[in-house]
């Protein structure tokens, strides 16, 4: 089975840093409100993506592995 991670944007938490649309183009968009959203909300694993979430100065962006459900990113160091 091929894995894929779902990815989510809190728009509670996200202040619209773009941080995470640097990081992953193509995977994070702004809306027109200034907030991020994923382009899709299931996705292949991609490094950029973990890089995204751990980056992400509000912790908005949840990484989910699709199949456990089990949170991928971020991680507490
Ligand atoms: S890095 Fe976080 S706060 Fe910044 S735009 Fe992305 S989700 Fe929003």
């Amino acid at each position: 089975m091929v894995r894929s991670w779902r990815v989510e944007v809190d728009r509670s938490r996200c202040v619209g840093s773009t941080i995470c649309v640097s990081t992953a183009p193509g995977v994070f968009t702004l809306r027109e409100d200034g907030q991020s959203r994923v382009v899709r909300a299931e996705v292949a694993p991609d490094a950029r993506i973990l890089r995204a979430a751990e980056l992400c100065p509000l912790e908005a962006i949840a990484v989910v592995d699709g199949v456990s459900g089990d949170l991928v990113a971020p991680v507490d160091g």
